[in-house]
């Protein structure tokens, strides 16, 4: 029997197939499922390996909102907690801002991603959604129709083929839902900043009460709060460099070294959890729909992590796609739909234009189009602007903690 034969067709599995249990997805899930709307997610990896996959951490106000406004805001109230504060170390000295008393007054949430995805998974269980774990989306097909499918591949290995009205890509940047794009029918706006980050997280406590960015010779070092027992924080290093190169020992002491410890205080040290270069880059698609597949989250868009904003764009767009979604499936206005991709690119465009200055401000500019970052006479300059003029500083913290 050839694999084609094996192939189970399920009819009409849902109204709607999601691609991911990500914060993109599981936002998505769980407000078509409060609305009565029918759905499937179909994920990967196993349930434990969610609980554990540890990414971001820094919320803005605006996300904590939307989560609040649909109930699904109560694990990061409970256990994230508030930041507000900025570091900046340079060889002219360091200086703080205090983002949350500038721009909106907005602050961040500090609360790592895979507990909120632990929380967005409990609540959707709870309210009866139904999720595919162990399940790998292999392929959309059937885009151009109102009949989508998606081929899966499911614990047991056996393939099957679900049906829905409408496919929500919210499967990554690597994910089926961006391979199974017909050619053409998207745009691909991509740029390569040139520039690689290990980032890492330590089983230690912070070593600061603030986001902690270095800027040093030998490259960025930076910092950031997770809980009070695990701490994130990135280095520059060479582009094709593998994380297994950095030693505990090299990375502590590299960390010391520019975020010049000696001089502002030591780094509390611990064992190293996790490595990974992270090349710093922007994929954007547009339009985000084609047919009835839909994009949101790092599908839609990647952005790099210097400016935190991918898991807070996944929940605004999850929001706006749920709205969208449940327009169309329960009163037959598809106004949202048609919008979806023109307001949520908005907001992406917006973020990773800010992604880019932060990506400039901690390395440099390019000395030509395509060229290397370099922190030429122009990179103080701009460290200076925000350090000195009070306009620029509330510029800063509005984009910093807005989307
Ligand atoms: P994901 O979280 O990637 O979820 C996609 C899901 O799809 C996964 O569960 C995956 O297993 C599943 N999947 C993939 N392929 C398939 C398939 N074929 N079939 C079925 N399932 C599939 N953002 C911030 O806002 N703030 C931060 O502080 C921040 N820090 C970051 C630090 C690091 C080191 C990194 C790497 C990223 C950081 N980000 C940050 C970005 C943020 O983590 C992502 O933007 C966010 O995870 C995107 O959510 P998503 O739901 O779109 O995708």
């Amino acid at each position: 029997m050839t694999a084609s034969q094996r192939i189970r067709t399920v009819g009409d599995t849902a109204d709607v197939i999601i691609l991911g249990a990500g914060p993109a997805g599981l936002v998505l899930g769980n407000l078509l499922r409060t609305s009565g709307i029918d759905c499937l997610v179909v994920e990967r990896a196993e349930r434990a390996h969610l609980r554990t996959r540890a990414r971001a951490g820094f919320l803005a106000a605006n996300t904590v909102r939307i989560l609040d406004r649909h109930g699904l805001a109560e694990g990061l109230h409970r256990r994230g907690h508030e930041h507000s504060t900025c570091e900046f170390r340079t060889d002219d000295g360091r200086f703080r801002l205090d983002y949350g008393g500038l721009g909106r007054g907005e602050r961040h949430t500090v609360y790592p991603q895979q507990e909120l995805v632990t929380d967005l998974l409990t609540h959707y269980l709870d309210i009866g959604g139904r999720i595919s774990f162990g399940t790998e989306a292999v392929a959309v097909t059937g885009v151009d129709s109102s009949r989508p499918s998606v081929s899966v591949r499911g614990p047991d290995g056996r393939p099957e083929q679900w049906r829905a009205r409408y496919v929500a890509g919210c499967d990554g940047r690597h994910g089926a839902a961006r391979r199974s794009l017909p050619s053409g029918a998207v745009r691909r706006h991509h740029r390569d900043h040139g520039v690689s980050w290990l980032g890492l997280l330590a089983e230690a406590p912070p070593s600061l009460d603030a986001v902690g960015y270095a800027i040093h010779p030998r490259g960025f070092a930076g910092h950031m709060a997770r809980t009070p027992e695990v701490t994130r924080y990135y280095l520059q290093c060479e582009r094709g460099e593998s994380a297994d190169a950095w030693s505990d020992e090299r990375i502590w002491d590299e960390l010391a070294l520019r975020m010049r410890a000696a001089q502002y205080g030591e780094l509390h040290r611990g064992p190293i959890i996790q490595r990974a270069v992270v090349d710093l880059e922007s994929d954007v698609l547009e339009p985000l729909r084609h047919g009835s597949l839909l994009l949101a989250g790092d599908a839609a868009s990647l952005l790099s992590p210097s400016a935190a904003k991918g898991a807070n764009l996944a929940v605004l767009e999850a929001e706006i796609l749920a709205r969208a979604l449940v327009d169309d499936l329960a009163h037959g206005d598809a106004t949202g739909l048609e919008r979806y991709s023109e307001q949520s690119l908005a907001y992406i465009r917006r973020a990773q234009e800010f992604s880019q200055w932060m990506i400039q401000l901690l390395h440099g500019a390019p000395d030509s189009d395509g060229g290397p970052l370099l922190h030429g006479p122009l990179g103080p300059a701009r460290i200076e602007s925000l350090r000195t003029s009070r306009s620029q500083q509330d510029w800063f913290a509005e984009r910093y903690v807005g989307v």
